[in-house]
């Protein structure tokens, strides 16, 4: 039985991970200072023998002896990663230091969840783990693109200089159950308006691209990156390459809701991406022929169940 380390357990990704680890028979602590997660996230899981939770912030260092360390800690909707960018930097980089010295000194495998956000609004599409990005580092996305960005150049050097054992995921748009309802991002933010009869809002002509990844499908490829040789570290992307326009994904919610919204058109945020697509040819060569296997079709369905019940 390992004991396994997830920061950020109870938000979104966080808490299917914890949930995952749990089902593999793992023991799992969770430690979050709930900024946007919430305890109704694990709450189905605080009765399992080989759970634990902790309250606590990553900006400090935290102690025991883990096998492995899942880094996921860090506000990951505009909304929130913006409220505060001073506190978003800390998180992703004093957090990043924080959990690899605790992995330098337990000898823990550790993994990081980066984001396709490190490529910035991007001049090469689809996007390969090669390109080095497009980020503008005084944009009101910096807080969260530079501060991942600079986790990245901590693990890698952690890896380098003290032989630290890492995993760095660049994870692409994820959605599922257990969004935030009010978190902002466009999956959550299109169904609540479509099941509230509320208008849509597109930010810009909604031509822009996202490729979305239903959360089973990310847990699944962070599973399989744990368990690659040790000296596979990635960067490697993990997400749905198909894309899609905003555009597209409003009609297509509207749809599935058989919502009465209406579209209605808000300014594009400052420096918001045009395109987005992952290339996963490494991750199907090195994660033992991981894709994803649900389709956006499929993976909304259960969203739009999720989010029925909830309101
Ligand atoms: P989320 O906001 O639901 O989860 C983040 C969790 O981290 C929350 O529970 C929050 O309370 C916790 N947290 C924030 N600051 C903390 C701190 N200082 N100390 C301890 N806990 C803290 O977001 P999510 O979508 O589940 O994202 C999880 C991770 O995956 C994030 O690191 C995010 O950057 C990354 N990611 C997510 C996506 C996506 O599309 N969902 C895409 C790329 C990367
Ligand atoms: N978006 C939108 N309406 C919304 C929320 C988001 O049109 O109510 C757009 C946003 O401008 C961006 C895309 O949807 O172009 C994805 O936004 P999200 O915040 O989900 O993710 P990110 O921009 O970080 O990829």
């Amino acid at each position: 039985m390992k004991r396994i380390l997830v920061t950020g357990g109870a938000g979104f990704i966080g808490s299917h991970l914890c949930e995952r680890l749990l089902k593999e028979d793992n023991e799992v602590i969770c430690i979050d200072n709930y900024f946007t997660g919430a305890k109704k996230n694990i709450v189905h899981l605080l009765d399992h023998k080989y759970f634990e939770v902790t309250r606590h912030d990553v900006t400090m260092p935290f102690f025991a002896e883990v096998d492995e360390i899942y880094n996921l800690a860090c506000p990951a909707s505009p909304i929130h990663y913006q409220y505060n960018p001073i506190k978003t930097v800390k998180t992703s980089v004093m957090g990043a230091i924080n959990m690899l010295g605790l992995a330098k000194r337990t000898k823990a495998k550790i993994l990081q969840a980066s984001t396709s956000e490190v490529y910035g609004d991007p001049t090469v599409h689809p996007q390969h783990e090669s390109y080095w990005g497009n980020v503008n580092p005084i944009g009101i996305r910096a807080c969260y693109d530079e501060g991942k960005r600079c986790a990245e150049t901590l693990f890698m050097d952690y890896h380098v200089q003290n032989k630290v054992n890492i995993k760095i995921a660049r994870i692409f748009n994820t959605y599922g159950p257990r969004m935030h309802p009010n978190d902002g991002r466009v999956v959550s933010n299109f169904i609540v308006q479509a099941l509230n009869n509320q208008d849509i809002t597109i930010y810009g002509d909604g031509t822009q691209t996202r490729s979305f990844q239903y959360v089973d499908d990310l847990i699944e490829g962070f599973l399989r990156l744990m368990d690659t040789n040790d000296d596979f570290t990635g960067p490697v992307n993990i997400g749905n390459p198909k894309e899609f326009t905003i555009m597209n994904l409003a009609n297509k919610i509207i749809e599935m809701t058989g919502s009465k919204s209406k579209i209605t058109y808000k300014p594009l945020p400052e420096d918001d991406p045009i395109q987005r697509k992952p290339d996963i040819g490494l991750a199907r060569k090195m994660l033992n022929n991981w894709e994803p296997g649900i389709t956006l079709e499929q993976g909304l369905v259960k969203t739009i169940d999720y989010f029925q019940k909830t309101l």
